[in-house]
């Protein structure tokens, strides 16, 4: 039996170089997003951009649907048609096959699945180029693929069922299709290794070890000794071929840079603070952490859970600050906390700011579609198998 059950520490990981170019002015063919984003921006400063927004927005009328996920700024959620989680946003801008340009207003892998998801007709926009996810750029298509051969040469390949996280880029996805493997997301990780494990012997976990490991351990009574980390930056993953023979979860090491922080600290010094505080984590959190909690969720669960919470409940959050600000807002007869002192917004997701949607808007009222985010049509093609195959989900 393996021992290799490391709970990294996700500060500790070497981040491919693709992952922290969130500031730089060039392109990298490698990474899941462009890193330049062109364009004659608005001043932040400008008086006008809410007026301009709004004008903008009103010009292009039905023409343009425009999503806002949950990590958005405040400025931005207030001209979104319709907010939520990746997956709900995606499938929101399939049901708008009227529209003829859909706006993004997330990261770079969120756009990519939306237009997978939409008619050839509509053009998906991503208002900065730079909003990338870090999770999904520690998993690149030549990583995956060198993982893939690892396992066929320890043997394991045909027994390995790919599931992959939502959030990864569609190039991880169309791998993942064509393999024979799942996407899931945070509310149905669990359903999706059930149903993996009904098609194969082992799982390849992609990109967030986290969701992974905390599904299979606290939702599928595995072990932490049935779990082993494959590190792309190390020859054969740092795993011996023993060692992958015996694992039942293969989890890919990617960790999501703002969930991925929070520590048992701070949930020991919540509790600490506030007695009786009711603890409530995302599953992209780290193993401790999550046993620590008293709820653990994904992001939709986390807002249904505090609108029906009691009056005079309070609550820590384990998840992204821009959502836990406006729940705290929405819900004052409840007391809201975010879980850490330190922990910030998700930086990348945060690149989408009032400037950026004013020059998309505008630049589509006049007819000039910029940050067209397009998926080839292969890609496209064994993404869509993976993404129909969650749909299938029992
Ligand atoms: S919150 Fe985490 S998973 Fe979501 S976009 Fe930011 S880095 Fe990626």
């Amino acid at each position: 039996m393996t021992t290799t059950h490391t709970l990294n520490d996700p500060l500790d990981v070497q981040p491919t170089p693709l992952a922290l170019l969130l500031l730089g002015r060039e392109s990298d063919p490698r990474s899941e997003r462009g890193v330049e984003c062109p364009g004659d921006l608005p001043a932040p400063s400008d008086p006008d951009l809410v007026e301009r927004a709004r004008a903008a927005k009103a010009r292009l009328g039905d023409r343009v649907f425009i999503l806002g996920h949950h990590y958005q700024r405040d400025e931005v959620i207030e001209f979104a048609d319709v907010t939520g989680d990746s997956f709900k946003l995606a499938r929101d801008a399939a049901a708008r096959p009227d529209a003829e340009y859909i706006v993004f207003c997330g990261v770079h892998f969120m756009a990519e699945s939306a237009d997978i998801l939409t008619s050839e007709q509509q053009q998906v926009i991503l208002p900065d180029l730079a909003a990338g996810c870090s999770m999904a750029d520690m998993a690149t298509a030549e990583q995956v693929a060198e993982c893939w051969d690892v396992l066929t040469e320890a043997g394991v390949a045909d027994t390995v069922v790919p599931v992959s996280y939502m959030n990864s880029s569609a190039d991880i996805k169309a791998f993942t299709g064509r393999h024979g493997g799942t996407i899931c997301t945070s509310s149905n990780a669990q359903r999706a290794l059930e149903w993996a494990f009904s098609q194969g012997e082992k799982v390849l976990f992609l990109p967030d070890q986290h969701l992974g490991r905390n599904t299979a351990v606290l939702e599928m009574g595995l072990t932490l000794d049935d779990c082993v980390v494959y590190n792309p930056h190390k020859p054969g993953g740092g795993l011996t071929a023993d060692e992958l023979r015996a694992a039942k979860m293969i989890l890919w090491r990617g960790h999501c840079s703002v969930h991925g922080r929070f520590s048992l600290d701070s949930v020991e010094d919540v509790r600490a603070r506030i007695p009786g505080v009711n603890v409530l984590v995302h599953p992209e959190c780290r193993h401790e952490v999550v046993r620590a909690a008293d709820h653990v969720g994904s992001t939709e669960h986390i807002i249904r859970m505090l609108q029906d919470a009691p009056a005079g409940s309070t609550w820590a959050i384990g998840t992204e600050l821009n959502l836990v600000r406006r729940l705290a807002k929405a819900h004052p007869d409840k007391q809201i906390v975010f879980l850490d002192k330190t922990v910030c917004f998700c930086s990348t997701m945060n690149r989408i700011d009032l400037p950026h949607l004013v020059w998309a808007l505008e630049s589509l009222a006049d007819g000039k579609p910029v940050n067209r985010i397009q998926v080839d049509a292969e890609t496209e093609h064994f993404a869509k198998l993976a993404l129909e195959q969650m749909l299938a989900l029992p």
